[in-house]
C-alpha cells in the first residue's frame, strides 16, 4: 500500500521545540515522528511507530535465531514477588507503585526476573528441560530521576528483556555468548556504532557482564579504552593498573614519618603551596599527597557507619565508581553536623593514623601500595606528616575502586593509556548465576535424581532508545536518516511538478514500485516542491525519487539521502533502475 502524504497524519514543525536538548529528540519532534505528553511519556506517531516496529522485527528475528521464546508477562505486578527478592524495597522511588480497589500493592514492572523465574520453577521440574530460553518486547516504567533526550530516557520505554534458564554454569556460558553474537547480529543490521564494554571489575570474572554502548557525545555512559589492546571498559568497571609493592626490607629502610606544623593548610592545594616552601628537596604535586575523603554507609536494613577513603590528592572520587563499588549500600558525604559528632575527625588534617586508631573502616586507591610514602593529615589542626609509608605505619583495612580514572591512565592490562569516550547503552548482557533461582528455591531434578538449581542470564535492549539513537548517530544539519532496515518507508516519491501527466506519471511509478514490494511513501500534496523538498530531508527515507521539471523530458531524479548523491534516470524503466539501486 502506498502512503500519501496528502492523508498521512503527520504535521512537520520548522522550529526546534523549546525543552528539546539533543539532535535525535528535537528532530523526532520536528518530523512528526513522536510527541510529548509529559516528561518521559511519549506518543507514537505513524512515521516513529512504523520506525520502531522494524526495530522491533530486527531484535525479535535475532533472539528466536538463538531460539528465544517469546511470551508477554503484564506490566502491572504483584508485589509479593518483589518482596521475596527485597527489590519492592531495593527499587525506592525509582517505579511506580499503586495500589487496587481492595488496597493490594503493585508496581509497574521495571523489568522482570522474579516472574520469568517464578514462571520456569512452574512449568519445569527436570534437566531434560533445559536449556532455556525465554524473551519479551515488553513495555517498562521506571520513575527515573531525570528523565531525558525524549525517548531516550524515557518513564515508559520499551525493552526486549530476555532470560536463559540452565542446569549449569557451562550451559549459562554458551547462552551468554549466543546473546553477545545475536546483538552483534542486530546492532549491525540497524547500523550501529557501538563498542561492548566490560561492566563488572575484572574481580568478578570478567565476561560475567558487558553493555553495549553506543558511541555518542551526548551519551550519559563514559568509557574508557586502550587502543593498543581493544581493552573496553565502562568508567564503574575499570580497574586500576597497580604499581609494584615495595618488599617489606626495603620498606622498613624507607626514611621515617615526620609531623610538621603546616599552618592553615585544610586543602590540597594549600597544603602543597606549603610542601614546595618547605625545603623537603623535590617538587611536590598534589599526587605525593594523600587525600582521605570521610563517607557514611548503610547496608539496606542496616545503620550508618563511617567510611575513610584514602585517594591521591591528584584526583577526585568519582561518584558513580564510588557507588558501583559500595553497591547495594546507601552512603553520602559526612557533613558539618556529622563532623562536629567526631571530635577526633580535624577536618582538612584527617590522616590514616587517626582513622584506624579510632576504629574508622579504611580503604584507599589500589595505588597506595607498600611502600609509597605520602604527605597527609596529623589528625590535628594545622598538621600534616610527610614520608607517611603505606605497609609500615598504615596498613588500610583494603582498596576500594573510588577514584576517577582519567585519560592517559594506564590500561589494567599495561598494555598503553587509556582514551575515554561518552556512549549511550543499547543493551546489557548479564550472567546472573543463582541470585533469583536461590530466592524462589527454584530447583528442577537433576540428571543423577538430585535437585539442581537453575542458574540464570539476564539480557536487556532498549528498543524504544533504539530509535532514538539511530537517530541520533546518523542525522546531518537537514534532519533525520535512517538506515535501509529501520526506515519508515523504503523510498520517498516526491511530485515536484504541477504538470498533470507529471503527476499522473509520479502515481504509476509510486504503484510500480509498490507492487515489487517497496514500501513507498508518495508526497502528493499540493505544496511547493520546496516545502517538500525540506520535509523529504527532515523525515530522512533514505531514497528520494523526484518527479519534476525533467519529466518532460523523460527523467526522474533519484537522491541518496546519506551522501546527498543526485542521478537522473530514465522515466521509461525507472521502476527497475531504481529497485536496483535501493537492493544494491
Ligand atoms: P541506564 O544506565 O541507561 O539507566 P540500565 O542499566 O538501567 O540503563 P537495564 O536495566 O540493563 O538498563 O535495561 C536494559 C536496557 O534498557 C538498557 O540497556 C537500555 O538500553 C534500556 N533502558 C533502560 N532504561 C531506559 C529508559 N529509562 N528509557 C529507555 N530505555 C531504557
Ligand atoms: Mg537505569
Amino acid at each position: 500500500m502506498i502512503t500519501r502524504m496528502s492523508e498521512l497524519f503527520l504535521r512537520t514543525l520548522r522550529d526546534d521545540p523549546a525543552d528539546a536538548e539533543v539532535p535525535s529528540h528535537k528532530l523526532l519532534i520536528r518530523a512528526g515522528y513522536v510527541r510529548p505528553v509529559a516528561p518521559g511519556l511519549y506518543t507514537w506517531l505513524p512515521l516513529g511507530l512504523r520506525v520502531l516496529r522494524k526495530i522491533e522485527k530486527i531484535v525479535r528475528e535475532e533472539m528466536v535465531a538463538i531460539g528465544g521464546q517469546e511470551i508477554l508477562f503484564p506490566a502491572l505486578l504483584p508485589k509479593a514477588p518483589y518482596e521475596t527478592t527485597n527489590r519492592w524495597t531495593e527499587y525506592g522511588d525509582g517505579v511506580f507503585r499503586l495500589k487496587d480497589r481492595r488496597g493490594n500493592d503493585y508496581m509497574l514492572g521495571p523489568t522482570h526476573e522474579e516472574f520469568f523465574t517464578l514462571t520456569v520453577k512452574g512449568e519445569y521440574s527436570s534437566y531434560k528441560d533445559f536449556p532455556l530460553l525465554m524473551f519479551q518486547i515488553q513495555t517498562k516504567y521506571r520513575d527515573e530521576a531525570r528523565p531525558r533526550a525524549g525517548i531516550l530516557r524515557g518513564r515508559e520505554f520499551i525493552m526486549k528483556d530476555s532470560y536463559s534458564f540452565d542446569v549449569d554454569d557451562d550451559g549459562l556460558k554458551t547462552a551468554y555468548h549466543a546473546h553477545r553474537e545475536a546483538y552483534q547480529n542486530m546492532f549491525k543490521r540497524m547500523a550501529i556504532r557501538y563498542v561492548i564494554v566490560s561492566a563488572v571489575s575484572g574481580a568478578m570474572g570478567g565476561s560475567a557482564s558487558e553493555e553495549f554502548l553506543a558511541e555518542s557525545e551526548i551519551g550519559e555512559d563514559t568509557f574508557v579504552r586502550c587502543v593498543e589492546s581493544g581493552y573496553a571498559a565502562n568508567v564503574e568497571a575499570v580497574v586500576t593498573a597497580v604499581p609494584e609493592a615495595m618488599p617489606a626490607e626495603k620498606v622498613a629502610g624507607l626514611p621515617p614519618a615526620q609531623v610538621h606544623d603546616t599552618g592553615d593548610t585544610p586543602t590540597i592545594a594549600t597544603l602543597v603551596e606549603w610542601a614546595n616552601s618547605a625545603g623537603l628537596g623535590r617538587e611536590i604535586t598534589a599526587a605525593d599527597t594523600l587525600k582521605n575523603v570521610l563517607l557514611k554507609v548503610r547496608v539496606p536494613g542496616g545503620d550508618w557507619e563511617l567510611l575513610a577513603i584514602g585517594v591521591p590528592g591528584d584526583r577526585e572520587v568519582d561518584d558513580k565508581r564510588l557507588g558501583a563499588a559500595l553497591e547495594p549500600a546507601e552512603y553520602a558525604l559526612l557533613d558539618d553536623a556529622d563532623f562536629a559528632r567526631y571530635s577526633f575527625l580535624k577536618k582538612g588534617y584527617i590522616g590514616p593514623k587517626g582513622l584506624l586508631a579510632n576504629g574508622v573502616r579504611y580503604l584507599v586507591d589500589p595505588r597506595v601500595v607498600d611502600g609509597t610514602a605520602w604527605i597527609t593529615g596529623a589528625d590535628e589542626t594545622g598538621k600534616h606528616v610527610v614520608g607517611l609509608v603505606a605497609g609500615r605505619d598504615f596498613v588500610a583495612d583494603g582498596t576500594i575502586e573510588a577514584a576517577e580514572v582519567r585519560d592517559g591512565d594506564l590500561s589494567p592490562d599495561g598494555a598503553g593509556p587509556l582514551v575515554s569516550a561518552r556512549g549511550i547503552e543499547i543493551g546489557h548482557i548479564f550472567q546472573l548465576g543463582r541470585k533469583y533461582t536461590d530466592a524462589f528455591a527454584a530447583d528442577v531434578l537433576g540428571e543423577d535424581g538430585k535437585p539442581v538449581r537453575l542458574t540464570m542470564g539476564s539480557y536487556g535492549v532498549g528498543v524504544s532508545r533504539l530509535v532514538a539513537v539511530i537517530a541520533e548517530q546518523q542525522h546531518d544539519e537537514l534532519g533525520l536518516r535512517w538506515p535501509a532496515s529501520v526506515s519508515p518507508f523504503d523510498v520517498h516519491v516526491v511530485i515536484a511538478n504541477k504538470d498533470a501527466q507529471a503527476r499522473a506519471g509520479a502515481e504509476e511509478l509510486a504503484r510500480d514500485l509498490d507492487r515489487l514490494g517497496l514500501e513507498v511513501l508518495l508526497d502528493d500534496r499540493t505544496a511547493s516542491p520546496g516545502v517538500k523538498f525540506k520535509d523529504a530531508e527532515l523525515l530522512g527515507v533514505p531514497w528520494i525519487v523526484v518527479v519534476g521539471r525533467g519529466w518532460a523530458d523523460g527523467v526522474v531524479e533519484l537522491r541518496n539521502r546519506f551522501t546527498g548523491e543526485k542521478r537522473e534516470v530514465a522515466a521509461d524503466g525507472a521502476v527497475a533502475d531504481i529497485a536496483a539501486t535501493l537492493a544494491s
